[in-house]
């Protein structure tokens, strides 16, 4: 079952006279339970294509079906719900809240959501704990390594129990031995079933995923499938 489907995906920026066509012609689908790296140059349309997939941004022109769910008719008040609910991001800079402690960023999403205090008390724990940071729950961001912060936001990112996983450079601010430890949390939240998007620009991290989608110039230059 396709979750993501991208047909013809064409993104323009306007810049007063000036116009960058950033992605030209974009079909991707991705299944559930399915690890893809998204991988390119520096100027290949990573970015604007994690916006897209993210909801973060609109296409110019081609279609985006998200879970079923053609995700180009929406509002911006449908699309914030999308993000909360339906995408679990990670970022480079974890963006965790400095004074909130570690389940509390967790439970985030689901005050968004307005998900009652004890349920959220109760599935930010769950979440800690399938990325091994149950003990860790009232620690506060700050007290914690580079890679237990990651840790907490993949956490933060796993409890509304999104159609995937958005994670834009997620390794970029670890050292090698935090980077190898969050790869392998990927791994193995991918075994469970979880549909994880990876966007990158180091090759040993892409290697980690099921498939490699190379992206130059805005198009799909080739497609690496590196296991089944
Ligand atoms: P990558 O993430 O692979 O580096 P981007 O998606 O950031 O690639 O950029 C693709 C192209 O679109 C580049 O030519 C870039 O300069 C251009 N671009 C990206 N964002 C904008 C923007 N907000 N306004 C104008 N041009 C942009
Ligand atoms: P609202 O439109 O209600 O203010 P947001 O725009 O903050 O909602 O988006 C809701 C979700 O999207 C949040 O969970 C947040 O993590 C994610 N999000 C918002 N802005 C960005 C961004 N620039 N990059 C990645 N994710 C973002």
């Amino acid at each position: 079952r396709a979750v993501i489907e991208l047909r013809e995906a064409r993104k323009v920026y306007r810049t007063g006279e000036v116009s960058v066509e950033a992605l030209r012609g974009i079909d991707l689908s991705i299944a559930a339970g399915d690890y893809v790296a998204i991988m390119g140059p520096s100027g290949s349309g990573k970015s604007t294509l994690m916006h897209a997939l993210g909801c973060l941004d609109v296409l110019t022109s081609g279609s985006y079906r998200l879970d079923g769910v053609d995700v180009s008719e929406l509002d911006d008040d449908a699309l914030a719900e999308i993000r909360n609910l339906k995408i679990g991001f990670v970022f480079q800079q974890f963006h965790l809240l400095p004074e909130l402690t570690a389940w509390q960023n967790v439970a985030l999403p689901l005050m968004y959501a307005r998900v009652p205090l004890g349920e959220r008390r109760e599935r930010a724990a769950a979440a800690l704990d399938s990325v091994g940071l149950g003990g860790r729950a009232d620690h506060r961001p700050g007290e914690l390594s580079g890679g237990q912060q990651q840790r907490v936001a993949v956490a933060r990112a796993l409890v509304t129990e999104p159609t995937m996983v958005l994670a834009d450079e997620p390794t970029g601010n670890l050292d090698t031995a935090s980077t190898e430890d969050v790869l392998e949390l990927f791994d193995q939240l991918n075994g469970l079933g979880r549909t994880i998007v990876l966007i990158t620009h180091e090759t040993e991290v892409g290697e980690h995923a099921k498939r490699i989608v190379w992206v130059k110039d805005g198009v799909i230059d080739r497609e690496q499938v590196n296991r089944a």
